[in-house]
């Protein structure tokens, strides 16, 4: 299979799985996931399945990035947070949607070889950061989109507290080991309005930073 034929194979699956906003999937054929995974399922990442990476992590589905790229609705004004940058593969594709995005993971690891990645592909509106994303980035804050790309027990309060009036954020909820619910939170004037979207399945949301 040549490289024209697996892309409009990824693209297909990405469409019969819902994702049907033509933004997003501009946006997902720009970024070759293929150099988002390494080792020994590097030929394998233009499969709508999820791959391990380093760190005992995971880069999502492809079809479950467009998905909740899709939910968070990114407009190109907008200052995006992600929390769990992983490989880099979700942070790259919101790159062509987003003003600016700010992406956090515990390990510094993946966040330095997410980077170089960035780097490599003149994604110059990403900015990537060592962090416990669960208190957000109090000084780049409010943001107008938040994305979860770890599960949480709840949408952890000062995530809530960043967002901005008006503002999204897409989280998968549950407990680690079980189905997990994609939720969609609209910050309103006075409140938050939730959406329970679809079963999913993440790595846990850890606090703390990671060994490596
Ligand atoms: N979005 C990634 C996949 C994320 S896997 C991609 O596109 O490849 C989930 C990631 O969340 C892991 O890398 C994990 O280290 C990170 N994570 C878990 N808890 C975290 C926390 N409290 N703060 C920041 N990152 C966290």
């Amino acid at each position: 299979m040549d490289e024209a034929e697996r892309k409009m194979r990824f693209l297909y699956a990405l469409r019969s799985r819902g994702v049907t906003d033509a933004r997003v999937l501009a946006a997902m054929e720009r970024v070759d996931r293929g150099a988002f995974v390494t080792g020994v399922f590097a030929d394998r990442a233009w499969e709508d399945v999820p791959l391990p990476i380093a760190c005992g992590q995971t880069i999502s589905q492809p079809s479950v990035v467009g998905l909740m790229t899709q939910a968070l609705a990114v407009s190109p004004r907008d200052k995006v947070l992600e929390v769990g940058t992983g490989s880099g593969y979700q942070a790259a594709v919101l790159s062509h949607l987003a003003r600016r995005v700010y992406t956090v993971d515990r390990f510094r690891v993946l966040v330095r070889a997410a980077e170089a990645l960035f780097r490599q592909f003149d994604l110059a509106n990403v900015i990537a950061l060592t962090a416990d994303g669960s208190h957000g980035l109090p000084d780049q804050a409010p943001f107008d989109r938040i994305l979860v790309t770890a599960a949480a027990e709840d949408p952890p309060g000062p995530l809530l507290a960043q967002l901005r009036i008006g503002g999204i954020m897409v989280v998968p909820v549950g407990q680690s080991d079980a189905v997990q619910s994609l939720i969609k939170v609209t910050r309103t004037e006075d409140g938050y309005d939730y959406e329970e979207l679809r079963p999913v399945r993440f790595v846990p949301l850890v606090e703390g930073l990671g060994q490596d």
